[in-house]
């Protein structure tokens, strides 16, 4: 069974997709969307030797071989020209990671309609990510499971801009403020506070200083939440 996580993930990819499935590991993620029907074709895309046998592995022995393409390769560069990929599917990494791989392989995303992205931490990075390439956020989802929260992006083209707020918290996820969201962000508060107040005994040097000056700005607007 796929966890609810890469399910919510697939939720987001439209019906006929070509998916690019960047950072795969086991190939779950392309492997059910095309079991459910939702997809015909896929490419899972990893960059490390291990992760990529197991996804070379999975298809294989989920008979899938002809329809999911494995390639070891770095971030976008596993999407080829003939592919006719249409979104991305990036998840179960850090923002900044994220973000970074959209970066890189920009040139790569030129067919690409949809990128729907699932960071671990630090979404803002993603958020910032957009409003700099000309990608706006159609779409968020955020869910718990095994105790953990996770946000979900979905970027279509399209120029946008977001206050401080927005993007640190998500411009959608902000507007619905869920049970999930509201106890994300609480959560994030305390940590921050309690780093905060080991930071209070730290001697103040210059990063030190610039650290307790970003937390108290992120204290202040998450407590407008
Ligand atoms: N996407 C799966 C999920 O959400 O369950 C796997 C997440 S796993 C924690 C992150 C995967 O991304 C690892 O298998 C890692 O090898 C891969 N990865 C990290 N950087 C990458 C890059 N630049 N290009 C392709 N894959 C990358």
């Amino acid at each position: 069974r796929l966890s609810n996580r890469l399910a919510a993930v697939a939720s987001f990819v439209d019906a006929g997709a070509v998916v690019a499935d960047i950072g795969s590991d086991h190939a779950y993620l392309p492997c059910f969307l095309i079991h459910t029907g939702k997809v015909q074709k896929a490419i899972a895309g990893e960059v490390v030797k291990g992760p990529y046998e197991f996804a070379v592995k999975n298809v294989r022995r989920e008979g899938l071989s002809d329809r999911v393409t494995v390639r070891m390769a770095d971030g976008l560069f596993a999407i080829e020209e003939n592919d006719a990929v249409d979104t991305v599917t990036i998840a179960g990494m850090g923002g900044p990671l994220i973000a970074n791989i959209l970066q890189s392989g920009k040139a790569c995303l030129a067919h690409v309609k949809r990128i729907i992205a699932q960071p671990n931490i630090y979404a803002k990075a993603i958020r910032e990510w957009a409003v700099l390439n000309d990608w706006t956020i159609i779409e968020e989802d955020i869910l718990k499971e095994d105790g953990k929260i996770y946000e979900i992006l979905v970027l279509e083209k399209g120029s946008a801009t977001y206050d401080e707020m927005e993007l640190l918290v998500g411009p959608r996820l902000l507007v619905t403020k869920s049970a999930v969201f509201l106890e994300k962000w609480k959560r994030e508060l305390t940590e921050w506070n309690r780093v905060l107040a080991s930071l209070e005994s730290a001697e103040e040097t210059e990063a030190i200083k610039t650290k307790k000056e970003q937390l108290t700005a992120y204290i202040e607007l998450v407590g407008k939440v």
